[in-house]
Parts: C-alpha cells; structure tokens; sequence
C-alpha cells in the first residue's frame, strides 16, 4: 500500500516551535520571534550557531550550513527524506492523511500540485542536506580496527558523542558516485545491536560504499569487498580503487554501477561459509560480463582483520594476475 503526503498541509500544521519541543533541544533561548542555540543537527560546541525563525517556521545553522523548514529540520534530524519526514510528522502529530483513492477522480487528481504527492519507491538517496561535525578520528576504536588517523579522516570516519540518532557510535558517512553524503552508517562500540546502524529508508541497495574516490583513482580494476572497514583498510594499504558492498550481496544497481565504472572486479570477500558462496555465486554472474578474479582470504579471517603484510601481497599477487 502506497502512503500519500500533502507537504504543504503538513507544513501548515505543524510548526517548527512544536517540532522542537518533540526533540527536547535543551538551551533554546527566546528572542523576539526568534530562537537561538546549540545545534541540535550537528551537535557542535558553539551554544549560537542554531537560529529559528518563529514567524517563518524556518531555521538555519550557521555552522553546518543546515537550513530549511520543519520538513527540512525533520530529515536532518532522522537523516531521512523530506517525503519520509513529511510522513513521520503526519505521524506524530496525528495530521490526517491525504485520501488516496479521491486522487483516482481525474478532477481531484488534476487539482493538486504534483510535485506534493511522492510515491512510496525512491530509486535514489537523496543526498543529505547537512554533515555531522565533531567527529572523534583518534577515537582508540579506530586504532583497534587498524585504521590510522589519516584514513579516518579522509573518510570522515570516526567516534560521534552528540546527541542524535547516530550518538556513541562510530559514524560512517556513505556517498553516491558524485561524492555527496547520502547516508551516515553507525557502527556500535561494543556488541550493542544493531551493530550498524542506518537510517531507516536509506536504501543500501543503490550504493556502492567508496565508489566516489574509486573512480577518482582511475584504474580500470576494482577491488569489491564486504564491509566498510575492509575497504578503509585496502585504501590504507595503498589500493584506493576499491568499494565495498555493505554486506555480501550485490544488487542490479551495484552490479550496473561496476560494470559502467570497471573493466576489471577483484572480489575480496570474508573467509567464512557466507564470504565463499557470495563470492562464488557473484563470480559466475559477472564471469561473461566483465573479467573477474577472485582472491582467497585466509579461513576464518575478513580482509581488515589481515595484517599489513598479507594484505598487500594478497592484493600485489591478485593485480599482477
Ligand atoms: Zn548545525
């Protein structure tokens, strides 16, 4: 079943005021018709970055450059899309929704404004119209993994204690092939579950993780591997044309992605039984595709658990192949 959203009715019933006081920010100071604090999006020191226009239900952070209306505000805060913050307010605030069935009258159809009314199926992430600052890249979590502070970095990933969905957790922000943030993933510290965690909506399917610097790189071979970390750590070793499936399947999307991009697919997946058929099953699909190699990690270990070493002669020898 499809759900409809009228966004202007949403945004005339629900005013940015009452949408903060859904979130609690705390220290929001009264000014006229203004307020004025910490930014609740980026969550950074400064306690005046943040400004909301009472008058104009509108707000801007001059500090992450997030700006906008109370969808917008909604979608940084839950990192979804403005359709799916339109939907969640619809739900919060008990706003009723839009009759589906009415829209099948030509007449009724004909007299709304399309661009209000937005399917259920997104193919694409919107990107993300903010990113998160004062994130920890010396976080001792990091260092575990065995990334170094350089790597963390350069992929912006690292430890985010700030309030947020994705707080005391190590943020990974994921990019479409364009190179803008569609998505932070956050991986827990410990055994917490989930163990990543994603924005609900985000469709990992139309991503491949990396694939942006992977282009840059220019060569016409690929490394794939599972996870975020593998990759980190291959771009580490000093193979930076690699991308990460996040997770051990790959779908159309992907599979069109490499094949546009890349002459050439090494497939490093995890040594276990999961690793071994994903790698099997997705070699023979792109077999009479593409040219594909696969290399064989050690049972029982995933590539960024190797250590330096056996990881680049693993990669030197599959290169040279
Ligand atoms: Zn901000």
């Amino acid at each position: 079943m499809r759900d409809w959203v009228n966004f202007d009715a949403v945004k005339a019933a629900v005013s940015l005021e009452k949408v903060l006081r859904h979130y609690q920010v705390p220290g929001l100071r009264r000014q006229r018709s203004q307020l004025q604090g910490g930014c609740p999006i980026h969550g950074g020191a400064r306690d005046d970055s943040f400004r909301a226009s009472l008058g104009k239900n509108a707000f801007q952070c001059f500090a992450c450059q997030a700006r906008g209306n109370v969808l917008d505000f909604v979608a940084a805060m839950e990192q979804c899309s403005v359709r799916q913050a339109a939907l969640r307010l619809q739900r919060w605030f008990a706003i009723p929704a839009p009759v589906a069935s009415r829209l099948a009258v030509p007449h009724a159809a004909a007299s709304l404004p399309k661009r209000e009314l937005v399917r259920e199926k997104e193919a694409r992430n919107p990107a993300l119209r903010f990113a998160l600052t004062g994130v920890d890249f010396a976080h001792p979590y990091l260092r575990q993994r065995g990334i170094d502070r350089a790597t963390a970095m350069e992929f912006g990933v690292g430890f985010y204690g700030t309030a947020g969905l994705m707080s005391g957790r190590i943020v990974i922000p994921i990019h479409n092939e364009r190179g803008e943030i569609v998505a932070y993933a956050g991986r827990a510290l410990n055994e917490q579950s989930p163990k990543y965690k994603l924005p609900s909506g985000f469709r990992k399917a139309a991503e491949l993780f990396n694939l942006h610097r992977a282009i840059a790189a220019g060569s016409p071979t690929v490394i794939v591997v599972e996870g975020y970390f593998d990759c980190l750590r291959v771009h580490q070793e000093g193979f930076p044309c690699v991308v990460a499936l996040m997770g051990s399947s790959l779908s159309p999307e992907q599979e069109r992605a490499l094949l546009q991009r890349f002459e050439r697919v090494m497939l490093m997946f995890d040594g276990d039984a999961a690793g071994r058929t994903a790698s099997q099953v997705i070699h023979a699909r792109l077999a009479m595709k593409c040219r594909v190699v696969v290399i064989r990690v050690p049972d029982g270990t995933q590539p960024d658990q190797l250590p330096s070493r056996a990881l680049e002669d693993l990669l030197s020898d599959a290169k040279q192949g």
